[in-house]
């Protein structure tokens, strides 16, 4: 009885592979279609996993099926596998395909082997699909790595493009074999030897890893991205009232060690009456208009926020009265001098701004928020059109 862990024969394995390879294949084609988390890259994983399974099923037909298919076809599938591979990782950071070096590699080994007939010694066709595959398979690992090291801490970063490091080493010592060692050298994956069966075996593994990792990315993506929409409003695309809250309590955290934060509310000057006049879409249009210009008079470390209906509030981290009053005079002009038109009609844009500035003796940041309040409230009373803080306080 054999008792070694690799015992099996290699058909049996090459045709587990073929499996899981097919299944991942319609897992990844599944999620291109229905979740359009990063569509491109899921397309790409996709198309790589169902062409390597039909290079592996065509080569494994070898004897049965016709040579052109079992020999040249299959080479071309996986070299053209590992190129989809390789071109839909920069998808993963929104970056355009990288279809060209992918292409180019395919195109010489392909073209190269297609010059070359199938009969007697293989070592030089091995020495070619194994070099290409290895290439394709570095640059993908090396295109994985590079994008996660900016996101990730460096040992996840490269734990998680490893697999594909592995495959490119496994694929590179068959090619450096193949011309090393030249006609003593010309592994065939259905050979039943020692080497071979640890290849397969490893490579089934590295298959498995390579798709458990990209949908652990594409999954981190999903995560991101829904976090992005809780705390968003849907609307002007600013932070949503509690989202914008949670910033102004961590804000109020550290007034309380000796950092000054100050706030503005904003609400914008007869809106109903916009509403009323051009409808409710032209409505939606001004608060994205309101939006857009106030966004130019805040700096990248200050947050905007949507409180509800026409109502916003910036938050302004190191900042004191004096500074937001600056701010905020600066918005309510720019708003002022805005173009707002809604299908040809111009309508004037102005808005009432209450600032207040966070004191220590502030119990919590709500009560910052009904200071700045106040403020507006007072603006309005006094005409709108203008910044204002309490009473009090101005
Ligand atoms: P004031 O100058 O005193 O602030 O008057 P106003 O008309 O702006 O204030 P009021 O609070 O009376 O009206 C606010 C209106 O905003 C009422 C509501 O129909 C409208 N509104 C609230 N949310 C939205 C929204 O998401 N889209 C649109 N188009 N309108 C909204
Ligand atoms: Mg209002
Ligand atoms: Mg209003």
């Amino acid at each position: 009885m054999n008792s070694s862990p690799l015992a099996t024969d290699p058909f049996t394995l090459l045709a587990a592979m073929v499996l899981i390879l097919l299944l991942a294949g319609l897992f990844w084609a599944a999620m291109a279609s229905s979740l359009k988390v990063v569509p491109k890259v899921s397309a790409c994983v996709a198309l790589a996993n169902l062409l390597v399974a039909g290079s592996l099923a065509a080569h494994a037909l070898r004897g049965v099926a016709p040579d052109l298919l079992t020999f040249w076809g299959s080479d071309a599938m996986s070299l053209a596998g590992l190129a989809a591979l390789r071109a839909g990782m920069p998808a993963l950071s929104q970056k355009p395909l990288a279809w060209r070096s992918g292409l180019a590699i395919w195109l010489c080994a392909v073209g190269t082997l297609a010059t070359l007939p199938y009969a007697g010694d293989l070592h030089p066709h091995s020495g070619i699909v194994y070099s290409g595959l290895a290439l394709l398979a570095g640059l993908a690992a090396l295109d994985t790595w590079r994008q996660l090291r900016s996101r990730v801490k460096p040992g996840l970063s490269a734990l998680l493009s490893g697999p594909l490091f592995i495959i490119c080493a496994l694929l590179a010592q068959r090619a450096l074999a193949s011309f090393l060692q030249g006609e003593a050298y010309a592994p065939d994956l259905l050979d039943a030897d020692h080497s071979n069966l640890a290849f397969l075996w490893a490579t089934l593994a590295m298959n498995l890893l390579i798709n458990a990792t990209l949908a652990f990315l594409v999954l981190m993506k999903l995560i991101l991205q829904i976090q992005q929409l809780t705390r968003q409003d849907p609307l002007t695309r600013v932070l949503n009232r509690r989202a914008l809250q949670e910033a102004i309590e961590t804000e109020h955290q550290r007034m309380q060690r000796g950092k000054p934060y100050a706030l503005v509310m904003i609400d914008m000057d007869h809106f109903k009456q916009l509403n009323d006049s051009l409808g409710h879409a032209a409505g939606d249009a001004a608060l994205q208009r309101l939006v857009e210009v106030l966004g130019h008079s805040v700096r990248d470390v200050d947050c905007m926020g949507r409180m509800g209906g026409e109502e916003f509030c910036v938050l302004l981290p190191l900042t004191d009265l004096a500074g937001a009053a600056l701010v905020a005079e600066r918005m309510r002009w720019t708003l002022e001098q805005s173009q707002f038109n809604w299908q040809g009609q111009p309508w004037p844009l102005t808005a009432s701004f209450g600032i207040a500035e966070a004191l220590p003796s502030n119990a919590n940041a709500d009560a910052v928020l009904h200071r700045a309040d106040q403020g507006m409230y007072r603006a309005k009373a006094q005409g709108r059109n203008l910044v204002q803080a309490r009473e009090d306080e101005g």
